[in-house]
């Protein structure tokens, strides 16, 4: 079924923003720290018309789901609820939206940790300014769709997945400092392409598990004495902490050094900064399981099949952990290839179904 066939004409507008995968920086937003972000090929496209009756019609083709919704409805649960958090938010900031027909089509795993929760808010955001040519700037969009994911999907997200669909593309990485919302976009190493794989583990501890995390940073800054972790740059300092709090607090550190290492190796654009870049990776994941401790078995097993892989320069879990994907920086050229040899292995040795995220397989 197309927009035609749903709504009975055709769309006035169509708007489309892609999937994340987070490269380095990992646990450190909600630190005020640093994140590296890359979008990834696969993206949310919307289509959308002016509804006539008064309702907001949201179809998504990937759930074959209708929802409707009156203006003065309540929130809806579901999927609805991010494009109508997204509308809610317009109006909220003063913008007049009449009521709205939305054709939803996704080529972005759903909840598999590349953001297409995000995906769909900033397509909906950026076909309603089309739409209406309202002048709302791409960092206002991503601040939008956070408002909408957190004040009407009730989900507590950071803003690095808004900014990254917003702002990033695929041949270009997104820093940002999430504490002043400072970024910049550098360019993707030449020699390089990305890989990502999903482990095929359940994430069934990842939101206890994160919300422990979250508060052990907090005790961890307030025995500091600073606002978050991020204030703390020196190692040192986080040396006479009671344990696990002084492990917690040396991840957040030193993986806020590791993404500022990159911003630098990435600005002077130097041929060995991949190598560099790789290890920093490696290093990432050894400090999410034994300091952080957000790794399960698996994960670690699929990380190790990566790195030992010719061809890869680093690999680590990425997202919250317990769970979820692996992220690896390989030989341009060469991703689908080591994907395939990887992921063999992995369903061999781990016993879980493992699945290639990136490179696409064609959509
Ligand atoms: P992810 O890591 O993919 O962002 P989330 O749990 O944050 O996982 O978001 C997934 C939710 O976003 C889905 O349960 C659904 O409500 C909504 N969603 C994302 N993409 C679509 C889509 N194409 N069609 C309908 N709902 C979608
Ligand atoms: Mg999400």
């Amino acid at each position: 079924m197309n927009f035609q066939q749903i709504f009975g004409n055709l769309p006035e507008t169509e708007a489309s923003a892609p999937g994340r995968v987070n490269l380095l920086g990992e646990h450190t937003d909600y630190n005020d720290g640093f994140v590296l972000p890359i979008a990834i090929p696969q993206k949310t496209t919307v289509q959308m018309g002016f509804s006539n009756d008064g309702q907001h019609h949201f179809y998504s083709q990937n759930l074959d789901q209708q929802v409707s919704i009156l203006e003065i409805n309540h929130t809806p649960l579901g999927f609805a609820s991010y494009i109508f958090g997204c509308i809610q938010i317009l109006k909220k900031e003063g913008y007049k939206i009449p009521s709205l027909n939305l054709y939803i089509k996704s080529s972005v795993p759903i909840g598999s940790g590349l953001s297409s929760s995000a995906a769909l808010e900033v397509a909906t955001l950026r076909a309603i300014r089309q739409l209406l040519n309202l002048s709302i700037n791409d960092v206002e969009i991503a601040q939008f769709a956070q408002q909408a994911e957190i004040n009407y999907a009730g989900v507590q997200c950071g803003i690095m997945d808004q900014m990254a669909s917003s702002l990033a593309d695929t041949e270009h990485i997104l820093f940002l400092d999430t504490r002043t919302l400072s970024f910049c976009l550098l360019p993707f190493p030449s020699k390089a392409e990305i890989v990502v794989i999903d482990s095929g583990v359940p994430r069934r501890l990842a939101s206890s598990g994160y919300n422990q995390r979250r508060t052990e940073c907090e005790q961890a800054a307030q025995l500091l004495g600073v606002k978050a972790l991020r204030d703390i740059t020196r190692l040192e300092a986080t040396e006479d902490l009671p344990e696990p709090l002084r492990r917690r607090a040396r991840h957040v550190v030193t993986e806020n050094n590791r993404v500022l290492e990159v911003l630098q190796i990435l600005e002077t654009r130097h041929v060995a900064s991949v190598e560099r870049f790789g290890k920093l990776m490696n290093a990432s994941h050894a400090s999410l399981r034994d300091d952080y401790e957000v790794s399960v078995p698996a994960l670690d097993m699929l990380v190790e099949i990566l790195q030992e892989t010719p061809g890869v320069f680093g690999a680590r879990l990425t997202g919250a952990g317990f769970g979820g994907a692996c992220v690896a920086l390989v030989a341009k050229g060469e991703g689908r290839a080591i994907a395939t040899t990887v992921l063999e292995q992995y369903n061999y040795h781990s016993g879980y179904t493992g699945r290639v995220l990136v490179p696409t397989t064609g959509f």
